[in-house]
């Protein structure tokens, strides 16, 4: 970014395209025939924000950030703070130093943490590296390791290729040397993550194109506990989540049990008429049900919709597929207050604008596999929810399979909270209503299995006695 323009409102902004879109914030260039960092010369320094003497035109994205890092307070998004907790830890240690932080949505941590281990390779990569992917064994994870090796060699002797160029001696292009040498770093750090536990690495399936071309793959590891810790640094942390159990959350994320002090609350703060759940017990759907089965379930979910003909729903299910099939089997005027909507759609339209033309539609009825947790339909945007499948992980995906085995009541645990979250979905406050329907019998199978996680504010709206 060479000039600045200052402009109030942030949104117009962006609007005319004034954002920093080649983002080098420092790079490497030589001068005078050696090599020097060379920094933005908006980038403040965090002691000058501390010392508020920093210029009016310093860069808005770092004013943010230092000011949070210098606040006694501040409030993150997880992956800038994990960002900051796996690279940049030493650099702000001075600003790190807090007695407490505050994890919300805890359930979803271990997600957050898997975007920092492992290695997803994507076949762009493998061609920009001019590799042959044929070469390598993609059910192996030494061949893995291998190629994300091979992949770091082949950036560092781009690098180097580049910059003994005599074309980069006169027009050094210090832009895309740093995109390769992130790259770089990115490969290298994960074959040592790798290596440092081996048994706790899987690879998972290749995915492939419909001609079953090679698209990407990756490597993950199984157990997050020995990473975990390195995020948690503060004397104290406070997990917060209505749908985690001490045992569960203790053994994922490297946990002393006696360490923890669990507060489980007692009561739901919603008043039971209010999130009212009816197990319909309608047929146990798995990979293997008959066709039958499946039917009769749609068409229980079609009655269920006929029957709140005047208002606005969501109806939850596990996978894309079986989204599709609902829609194909439900009656034609049911069909046409449908809206699929997942995280990423087809038309191109976000989650965001397929719920709100949802919000102008007085009859609409919302239909995902993806919106069982992070969406907030208060009020009338849905007054009647129908879970209609299970939502168990995937246990075709390999480290999920891995994480089974080794872990069997992770398994159950995640698929209780994200049943407990889409619970959820439509009750956001003590005012708000919903009636909740389950079709599927393996709910059962899952309040039996996880009968000691279920947090007790949901005792009185399952039906089970507190002992
Ligand atoms: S410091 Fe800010 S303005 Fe400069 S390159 Fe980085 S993001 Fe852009």
């Amino acid at each position: 970014m060479m000039e600045s323009e200052k402009v109030d409102n942030t949104r117009r902004a962006m609007r005319w395209g004034l954002t920093c879109d080649k983002g080098q914030c420092q790079e490497k260039i030589i001068k005078n025939g050696k090599e020097i960092v060379e920094v933005c010369k908006f980038k403040p320094t965090i002691k000058q924000v501390d010392e508020h003497t920093q210029n009016t035109e310093s860069c808005h994205y770092y004013l943010q950030k230092y000011d949070a890092l210098v606040s006694k307070h501040s409030l993150w998004n997880y992956h800038a703070f994990f960002q900051i907790m796996k690279f940049n830890k030493k650099l702000f240690e001075d600003y790190l130093n807090r007695k407490v932080s505050i994890f919300d949505e805890a359930h979803k941590i271990e997600d957050q943490i898997m975007q920092f281990i492992g290695f997803d390779i994507f076949n762009g990569q493998i061609d920009e590296c001019n590799l042959n992917s044929g070469k390598y064994d993609f059910s192996d994870l030494d061949s893995m390791v291998q190629l994300i090796d091979d992949i770091a060699y082949s950036y560092a002797k781009k690098i180097k290729d580049i910059k003994e160029n005599d074309s980069f001696q006169r027009e050094p292009d210090y832009e895309s040397i740093t995109r390769l040498e992130r790259r770089y770093d990115r490969a290298a750090q994960a074959k040592i993550d790798i290596l440092t536990g081996k048994d706790n690495f899987v690879v998972n399936d290749p995915v492939r194109d419909l001609s079953g071309n090679f698209r990407s793959i990756s490597v993950k590891p199984i157990d997050v506990s020995s990473f975990a810790n390195s995020f948690f640094t503060t004397e104290y942390q406070i997990f917060m989540s209505a749908t985690i159990d001490r045992f569960s959350f203790c053994e994922n994320m490297g946990l002393i049990q006696d360490d923890v002090a669990f507060i489980d609350t007692p009561k739901s703060p919603f008043p039971l008429d209010n999130r009212r759940i009816d197990l319909l017990n309608i047929k146990r759907l798995s990979y293997g049900s008959t066709e039958s089965d499946e039917l009769e379930v749609i068409k229980v979910i079609d009655r269920i919709m006929d029957e709140h003909s005047g208002e606005r729903g969501l109806i939850l299910t596990s996978s894309v597929p079986r989204c599709q099939k609902i829609l194909r089997y439900l009656s034609p005027k049911n069909t046409r207050r449908i809206r699929i909507c997942h995280s990423y759609n087809q038309d191109g339209k976000t989650q965001d604008e397929i719920i709100s033309e949802h919000a102008s539609d007085p009859t609409g009825v919302l239909l995902s596999s993806s919106l069982w947790e992070g969406v907030d339909l208060k009020d009338d945007l849905s007054r009647f929810q129908i879970i209609a499948k299970v939502p168990y992980p995937n246990y075709k995906e390999k480290r999920t399979k891995a994480k089974m085995d080794k872990f069997p009541l992770w398994y159950t645990s995640q698929t209780l909270t994200k049943l407990l979250q889409g619970f959820g979905r439509s009750i956001r406050s003590e005012n708000d209503w919903a009636k909740t329907y389950v079709l599927d019998t393996a709910v059962n199978n899952v309040f039996f299995k996880a009968q000691k996680m279920i947090p007790h504010a949901y005792y009185d709206v399952l039906g089970i006695e507190n002992q």
